[in-house]
């Protein structure tokens, strides 16, 4: 029999989140999450979904990645899916930043890894991260076949127009400074399953995507290809998200720094993590403020509006940059499960071809679904993301092709 498992690993600085699937069939075996690796109260929650086993959790100390990935081969052991076991074809590595070298999933050797490093500038917080977890599985499993699946990647079809800002071009070209856009396995998902909820094939389809998340993006996908996309150099651009600001006149930046005295890294913060809707209401949760809005709170009504403003902002630009548009797709956290937020980013746009049945919208439902009216010219969906099952289907083809 040959083997048919990936595990899909996502590591962070402190955490590292993990599933593994059968690609046979595209079960899932196991999932789970090590989180607060390096601190005395590190927490590791594993459910075995093929054994129908309860969720285990496990607090301690758990020094580094590398006793982390180890706590989790222990238990994924436990039900006989171990780390070692021959029915594992292949590691898949979520790696956010692959700059303009990596259009395609990869299988990592020294000079993919070597590469991944060299792009630490444009992605100080999460490559190093990746890397880190990359070689502990590597150091785990070095005969195993490794994939790094690139956050970017999607995003690489973008003409030249949509990628470049209007900086000085050796400027923008010695640092490398250009749209990369981020969430793209996500994009290349959604936009294929709203293809196929449509019951066409993706280069028959143009798709904005609407990825709303606590991160958020949108993207603008002609014939299964991304034109554009909302997340730039960083994921600081674009939408506004649960604590990022999305756009605004860089200006705003020398202001706080000249007038204001705020470091470099203090305006960092407050645009990472200060700001979006946790900077304009306190609450970064969409089911916290549509319940705050309900009982009449300003603050958190003014939040929303925001919100959506830009959202339909990105709508009528995209719909411009598309000039046909076939379906929008609402996935992620917010997108999946906020009627109100796919209410109002749709609502007036009725002149564009969109028109939303309000009963649909409210109805609770998992799989992908339309949400638009039979006459609505463009359709409206709702599309659950799924990036590690993404993540892992890229890696198995490349395995087998390599085969
Ligand atoms: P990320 O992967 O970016 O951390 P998710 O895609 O899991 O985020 O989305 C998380 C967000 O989804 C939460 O912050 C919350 O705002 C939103 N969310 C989750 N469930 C609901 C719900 N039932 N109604 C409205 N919003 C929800």
């Amino acid at each position: 029999m040959t083997a048919s498992r990936v595990l899909v690993l996502n590591s962070g600085s402190s955490s590292v989140k993990y599933q593994l699937l059968d690609m046979r069939d595209s079960g899932r075996l196991a999932v789970g999450l090590v989180e607060r690796i390096g601190e005395e109260t590190s927490r590791l929650r594993h459910t075995p979904l093929a054994s129908g086993g309860a969720t285990r959790e496990w607090n301690g100390p758990i020094a580094d990645h590398e006793a982390a990935l180890k706590a989790v081969s222990e238990e994924l052991a436990k039900d006989g899916l171990g780390l070692d076991s021959p029915e594992l074809a292949a590691i898949g590595h979520r790696v956010v930043h692959g700059g303009r070298s990596f259009t395609e999933p990869t299988v990592i050797d020294d000079a993919v890894l070597a590469e991944i490093e060299r792009l630490i500038p444009v992605a100080p917080l999460h490559n190093p991260a990746n890397l880190t977890g990359i070689r502990t599985a590597r150091a785990l499993r070095p005969d195993l076949p490794q994939v790094a699946v690139f956050d970017t990647a999607f995003h690489t079809t973008m003409p030249e127009a949509a990628a470049r800002y209007a900086v000085d071009v050796r400027t923008a070209d010695a640092y490398r400074i250009r749209r990369y856009g981020f969430h793209g396995t996500s994009h290349a998902f959604v936009s294929r399953a709203t293809a196929e909820l449509l019951g066409k094939a993706p280069e028959e389809v143009n798709v904005i995507v609407l990825h709303l998340g606590n991160g958020a993006s949108a993207s603008a996908v002609r014939a299964g290809r991304c034109v554009d996309t909302s997340m730039g150099l960083t994921p600081l651009e674009g939408l506004v998200m649960g604590t990022r600001s999305g756009d605004l006149d860089p200006a705003v930046i020398f202001h706080l720094a000249r007038v204001g005295g705020m470091s470099t890294d203090e305006i960092d913060t407050l645009l990472n993590r200060k700001s979006g809707l946790i900077g304009l209401c306190g609450d970064n949760d969409m089911r916290e403020i549509s319940r705050r809005i309900d009982e009449g709170d300003e603050q958190a009504r003014l939040a929303f509006d925001i919100y959506i403003h830009r959202l339909k902002k990105y709508i009528g630009a995209y719909y411009a940059v598309l000039g046909r548009v076939d379906a929008i797709a609402f996935t992620a956290g917010v997108g999946e499960n906020s009627a109100p937020v796919r209410e109002a980013a749709v609502a007036g746009l009725e002149e564009l071809g969109l028109s939303l049945d309000a009963e649909l919208n409210a109805a609770r439902a998992n799989g992908p679904r339309l949400i638009s009216r039979p006459n609505s010219r463009v359709a409206i969906a709702v599309v659950p993301t799924d990036e590690e099952l993404e993540i892992a289907a890229q890696t198995y083809a490349l395995v087998e092709r390599n085969n």
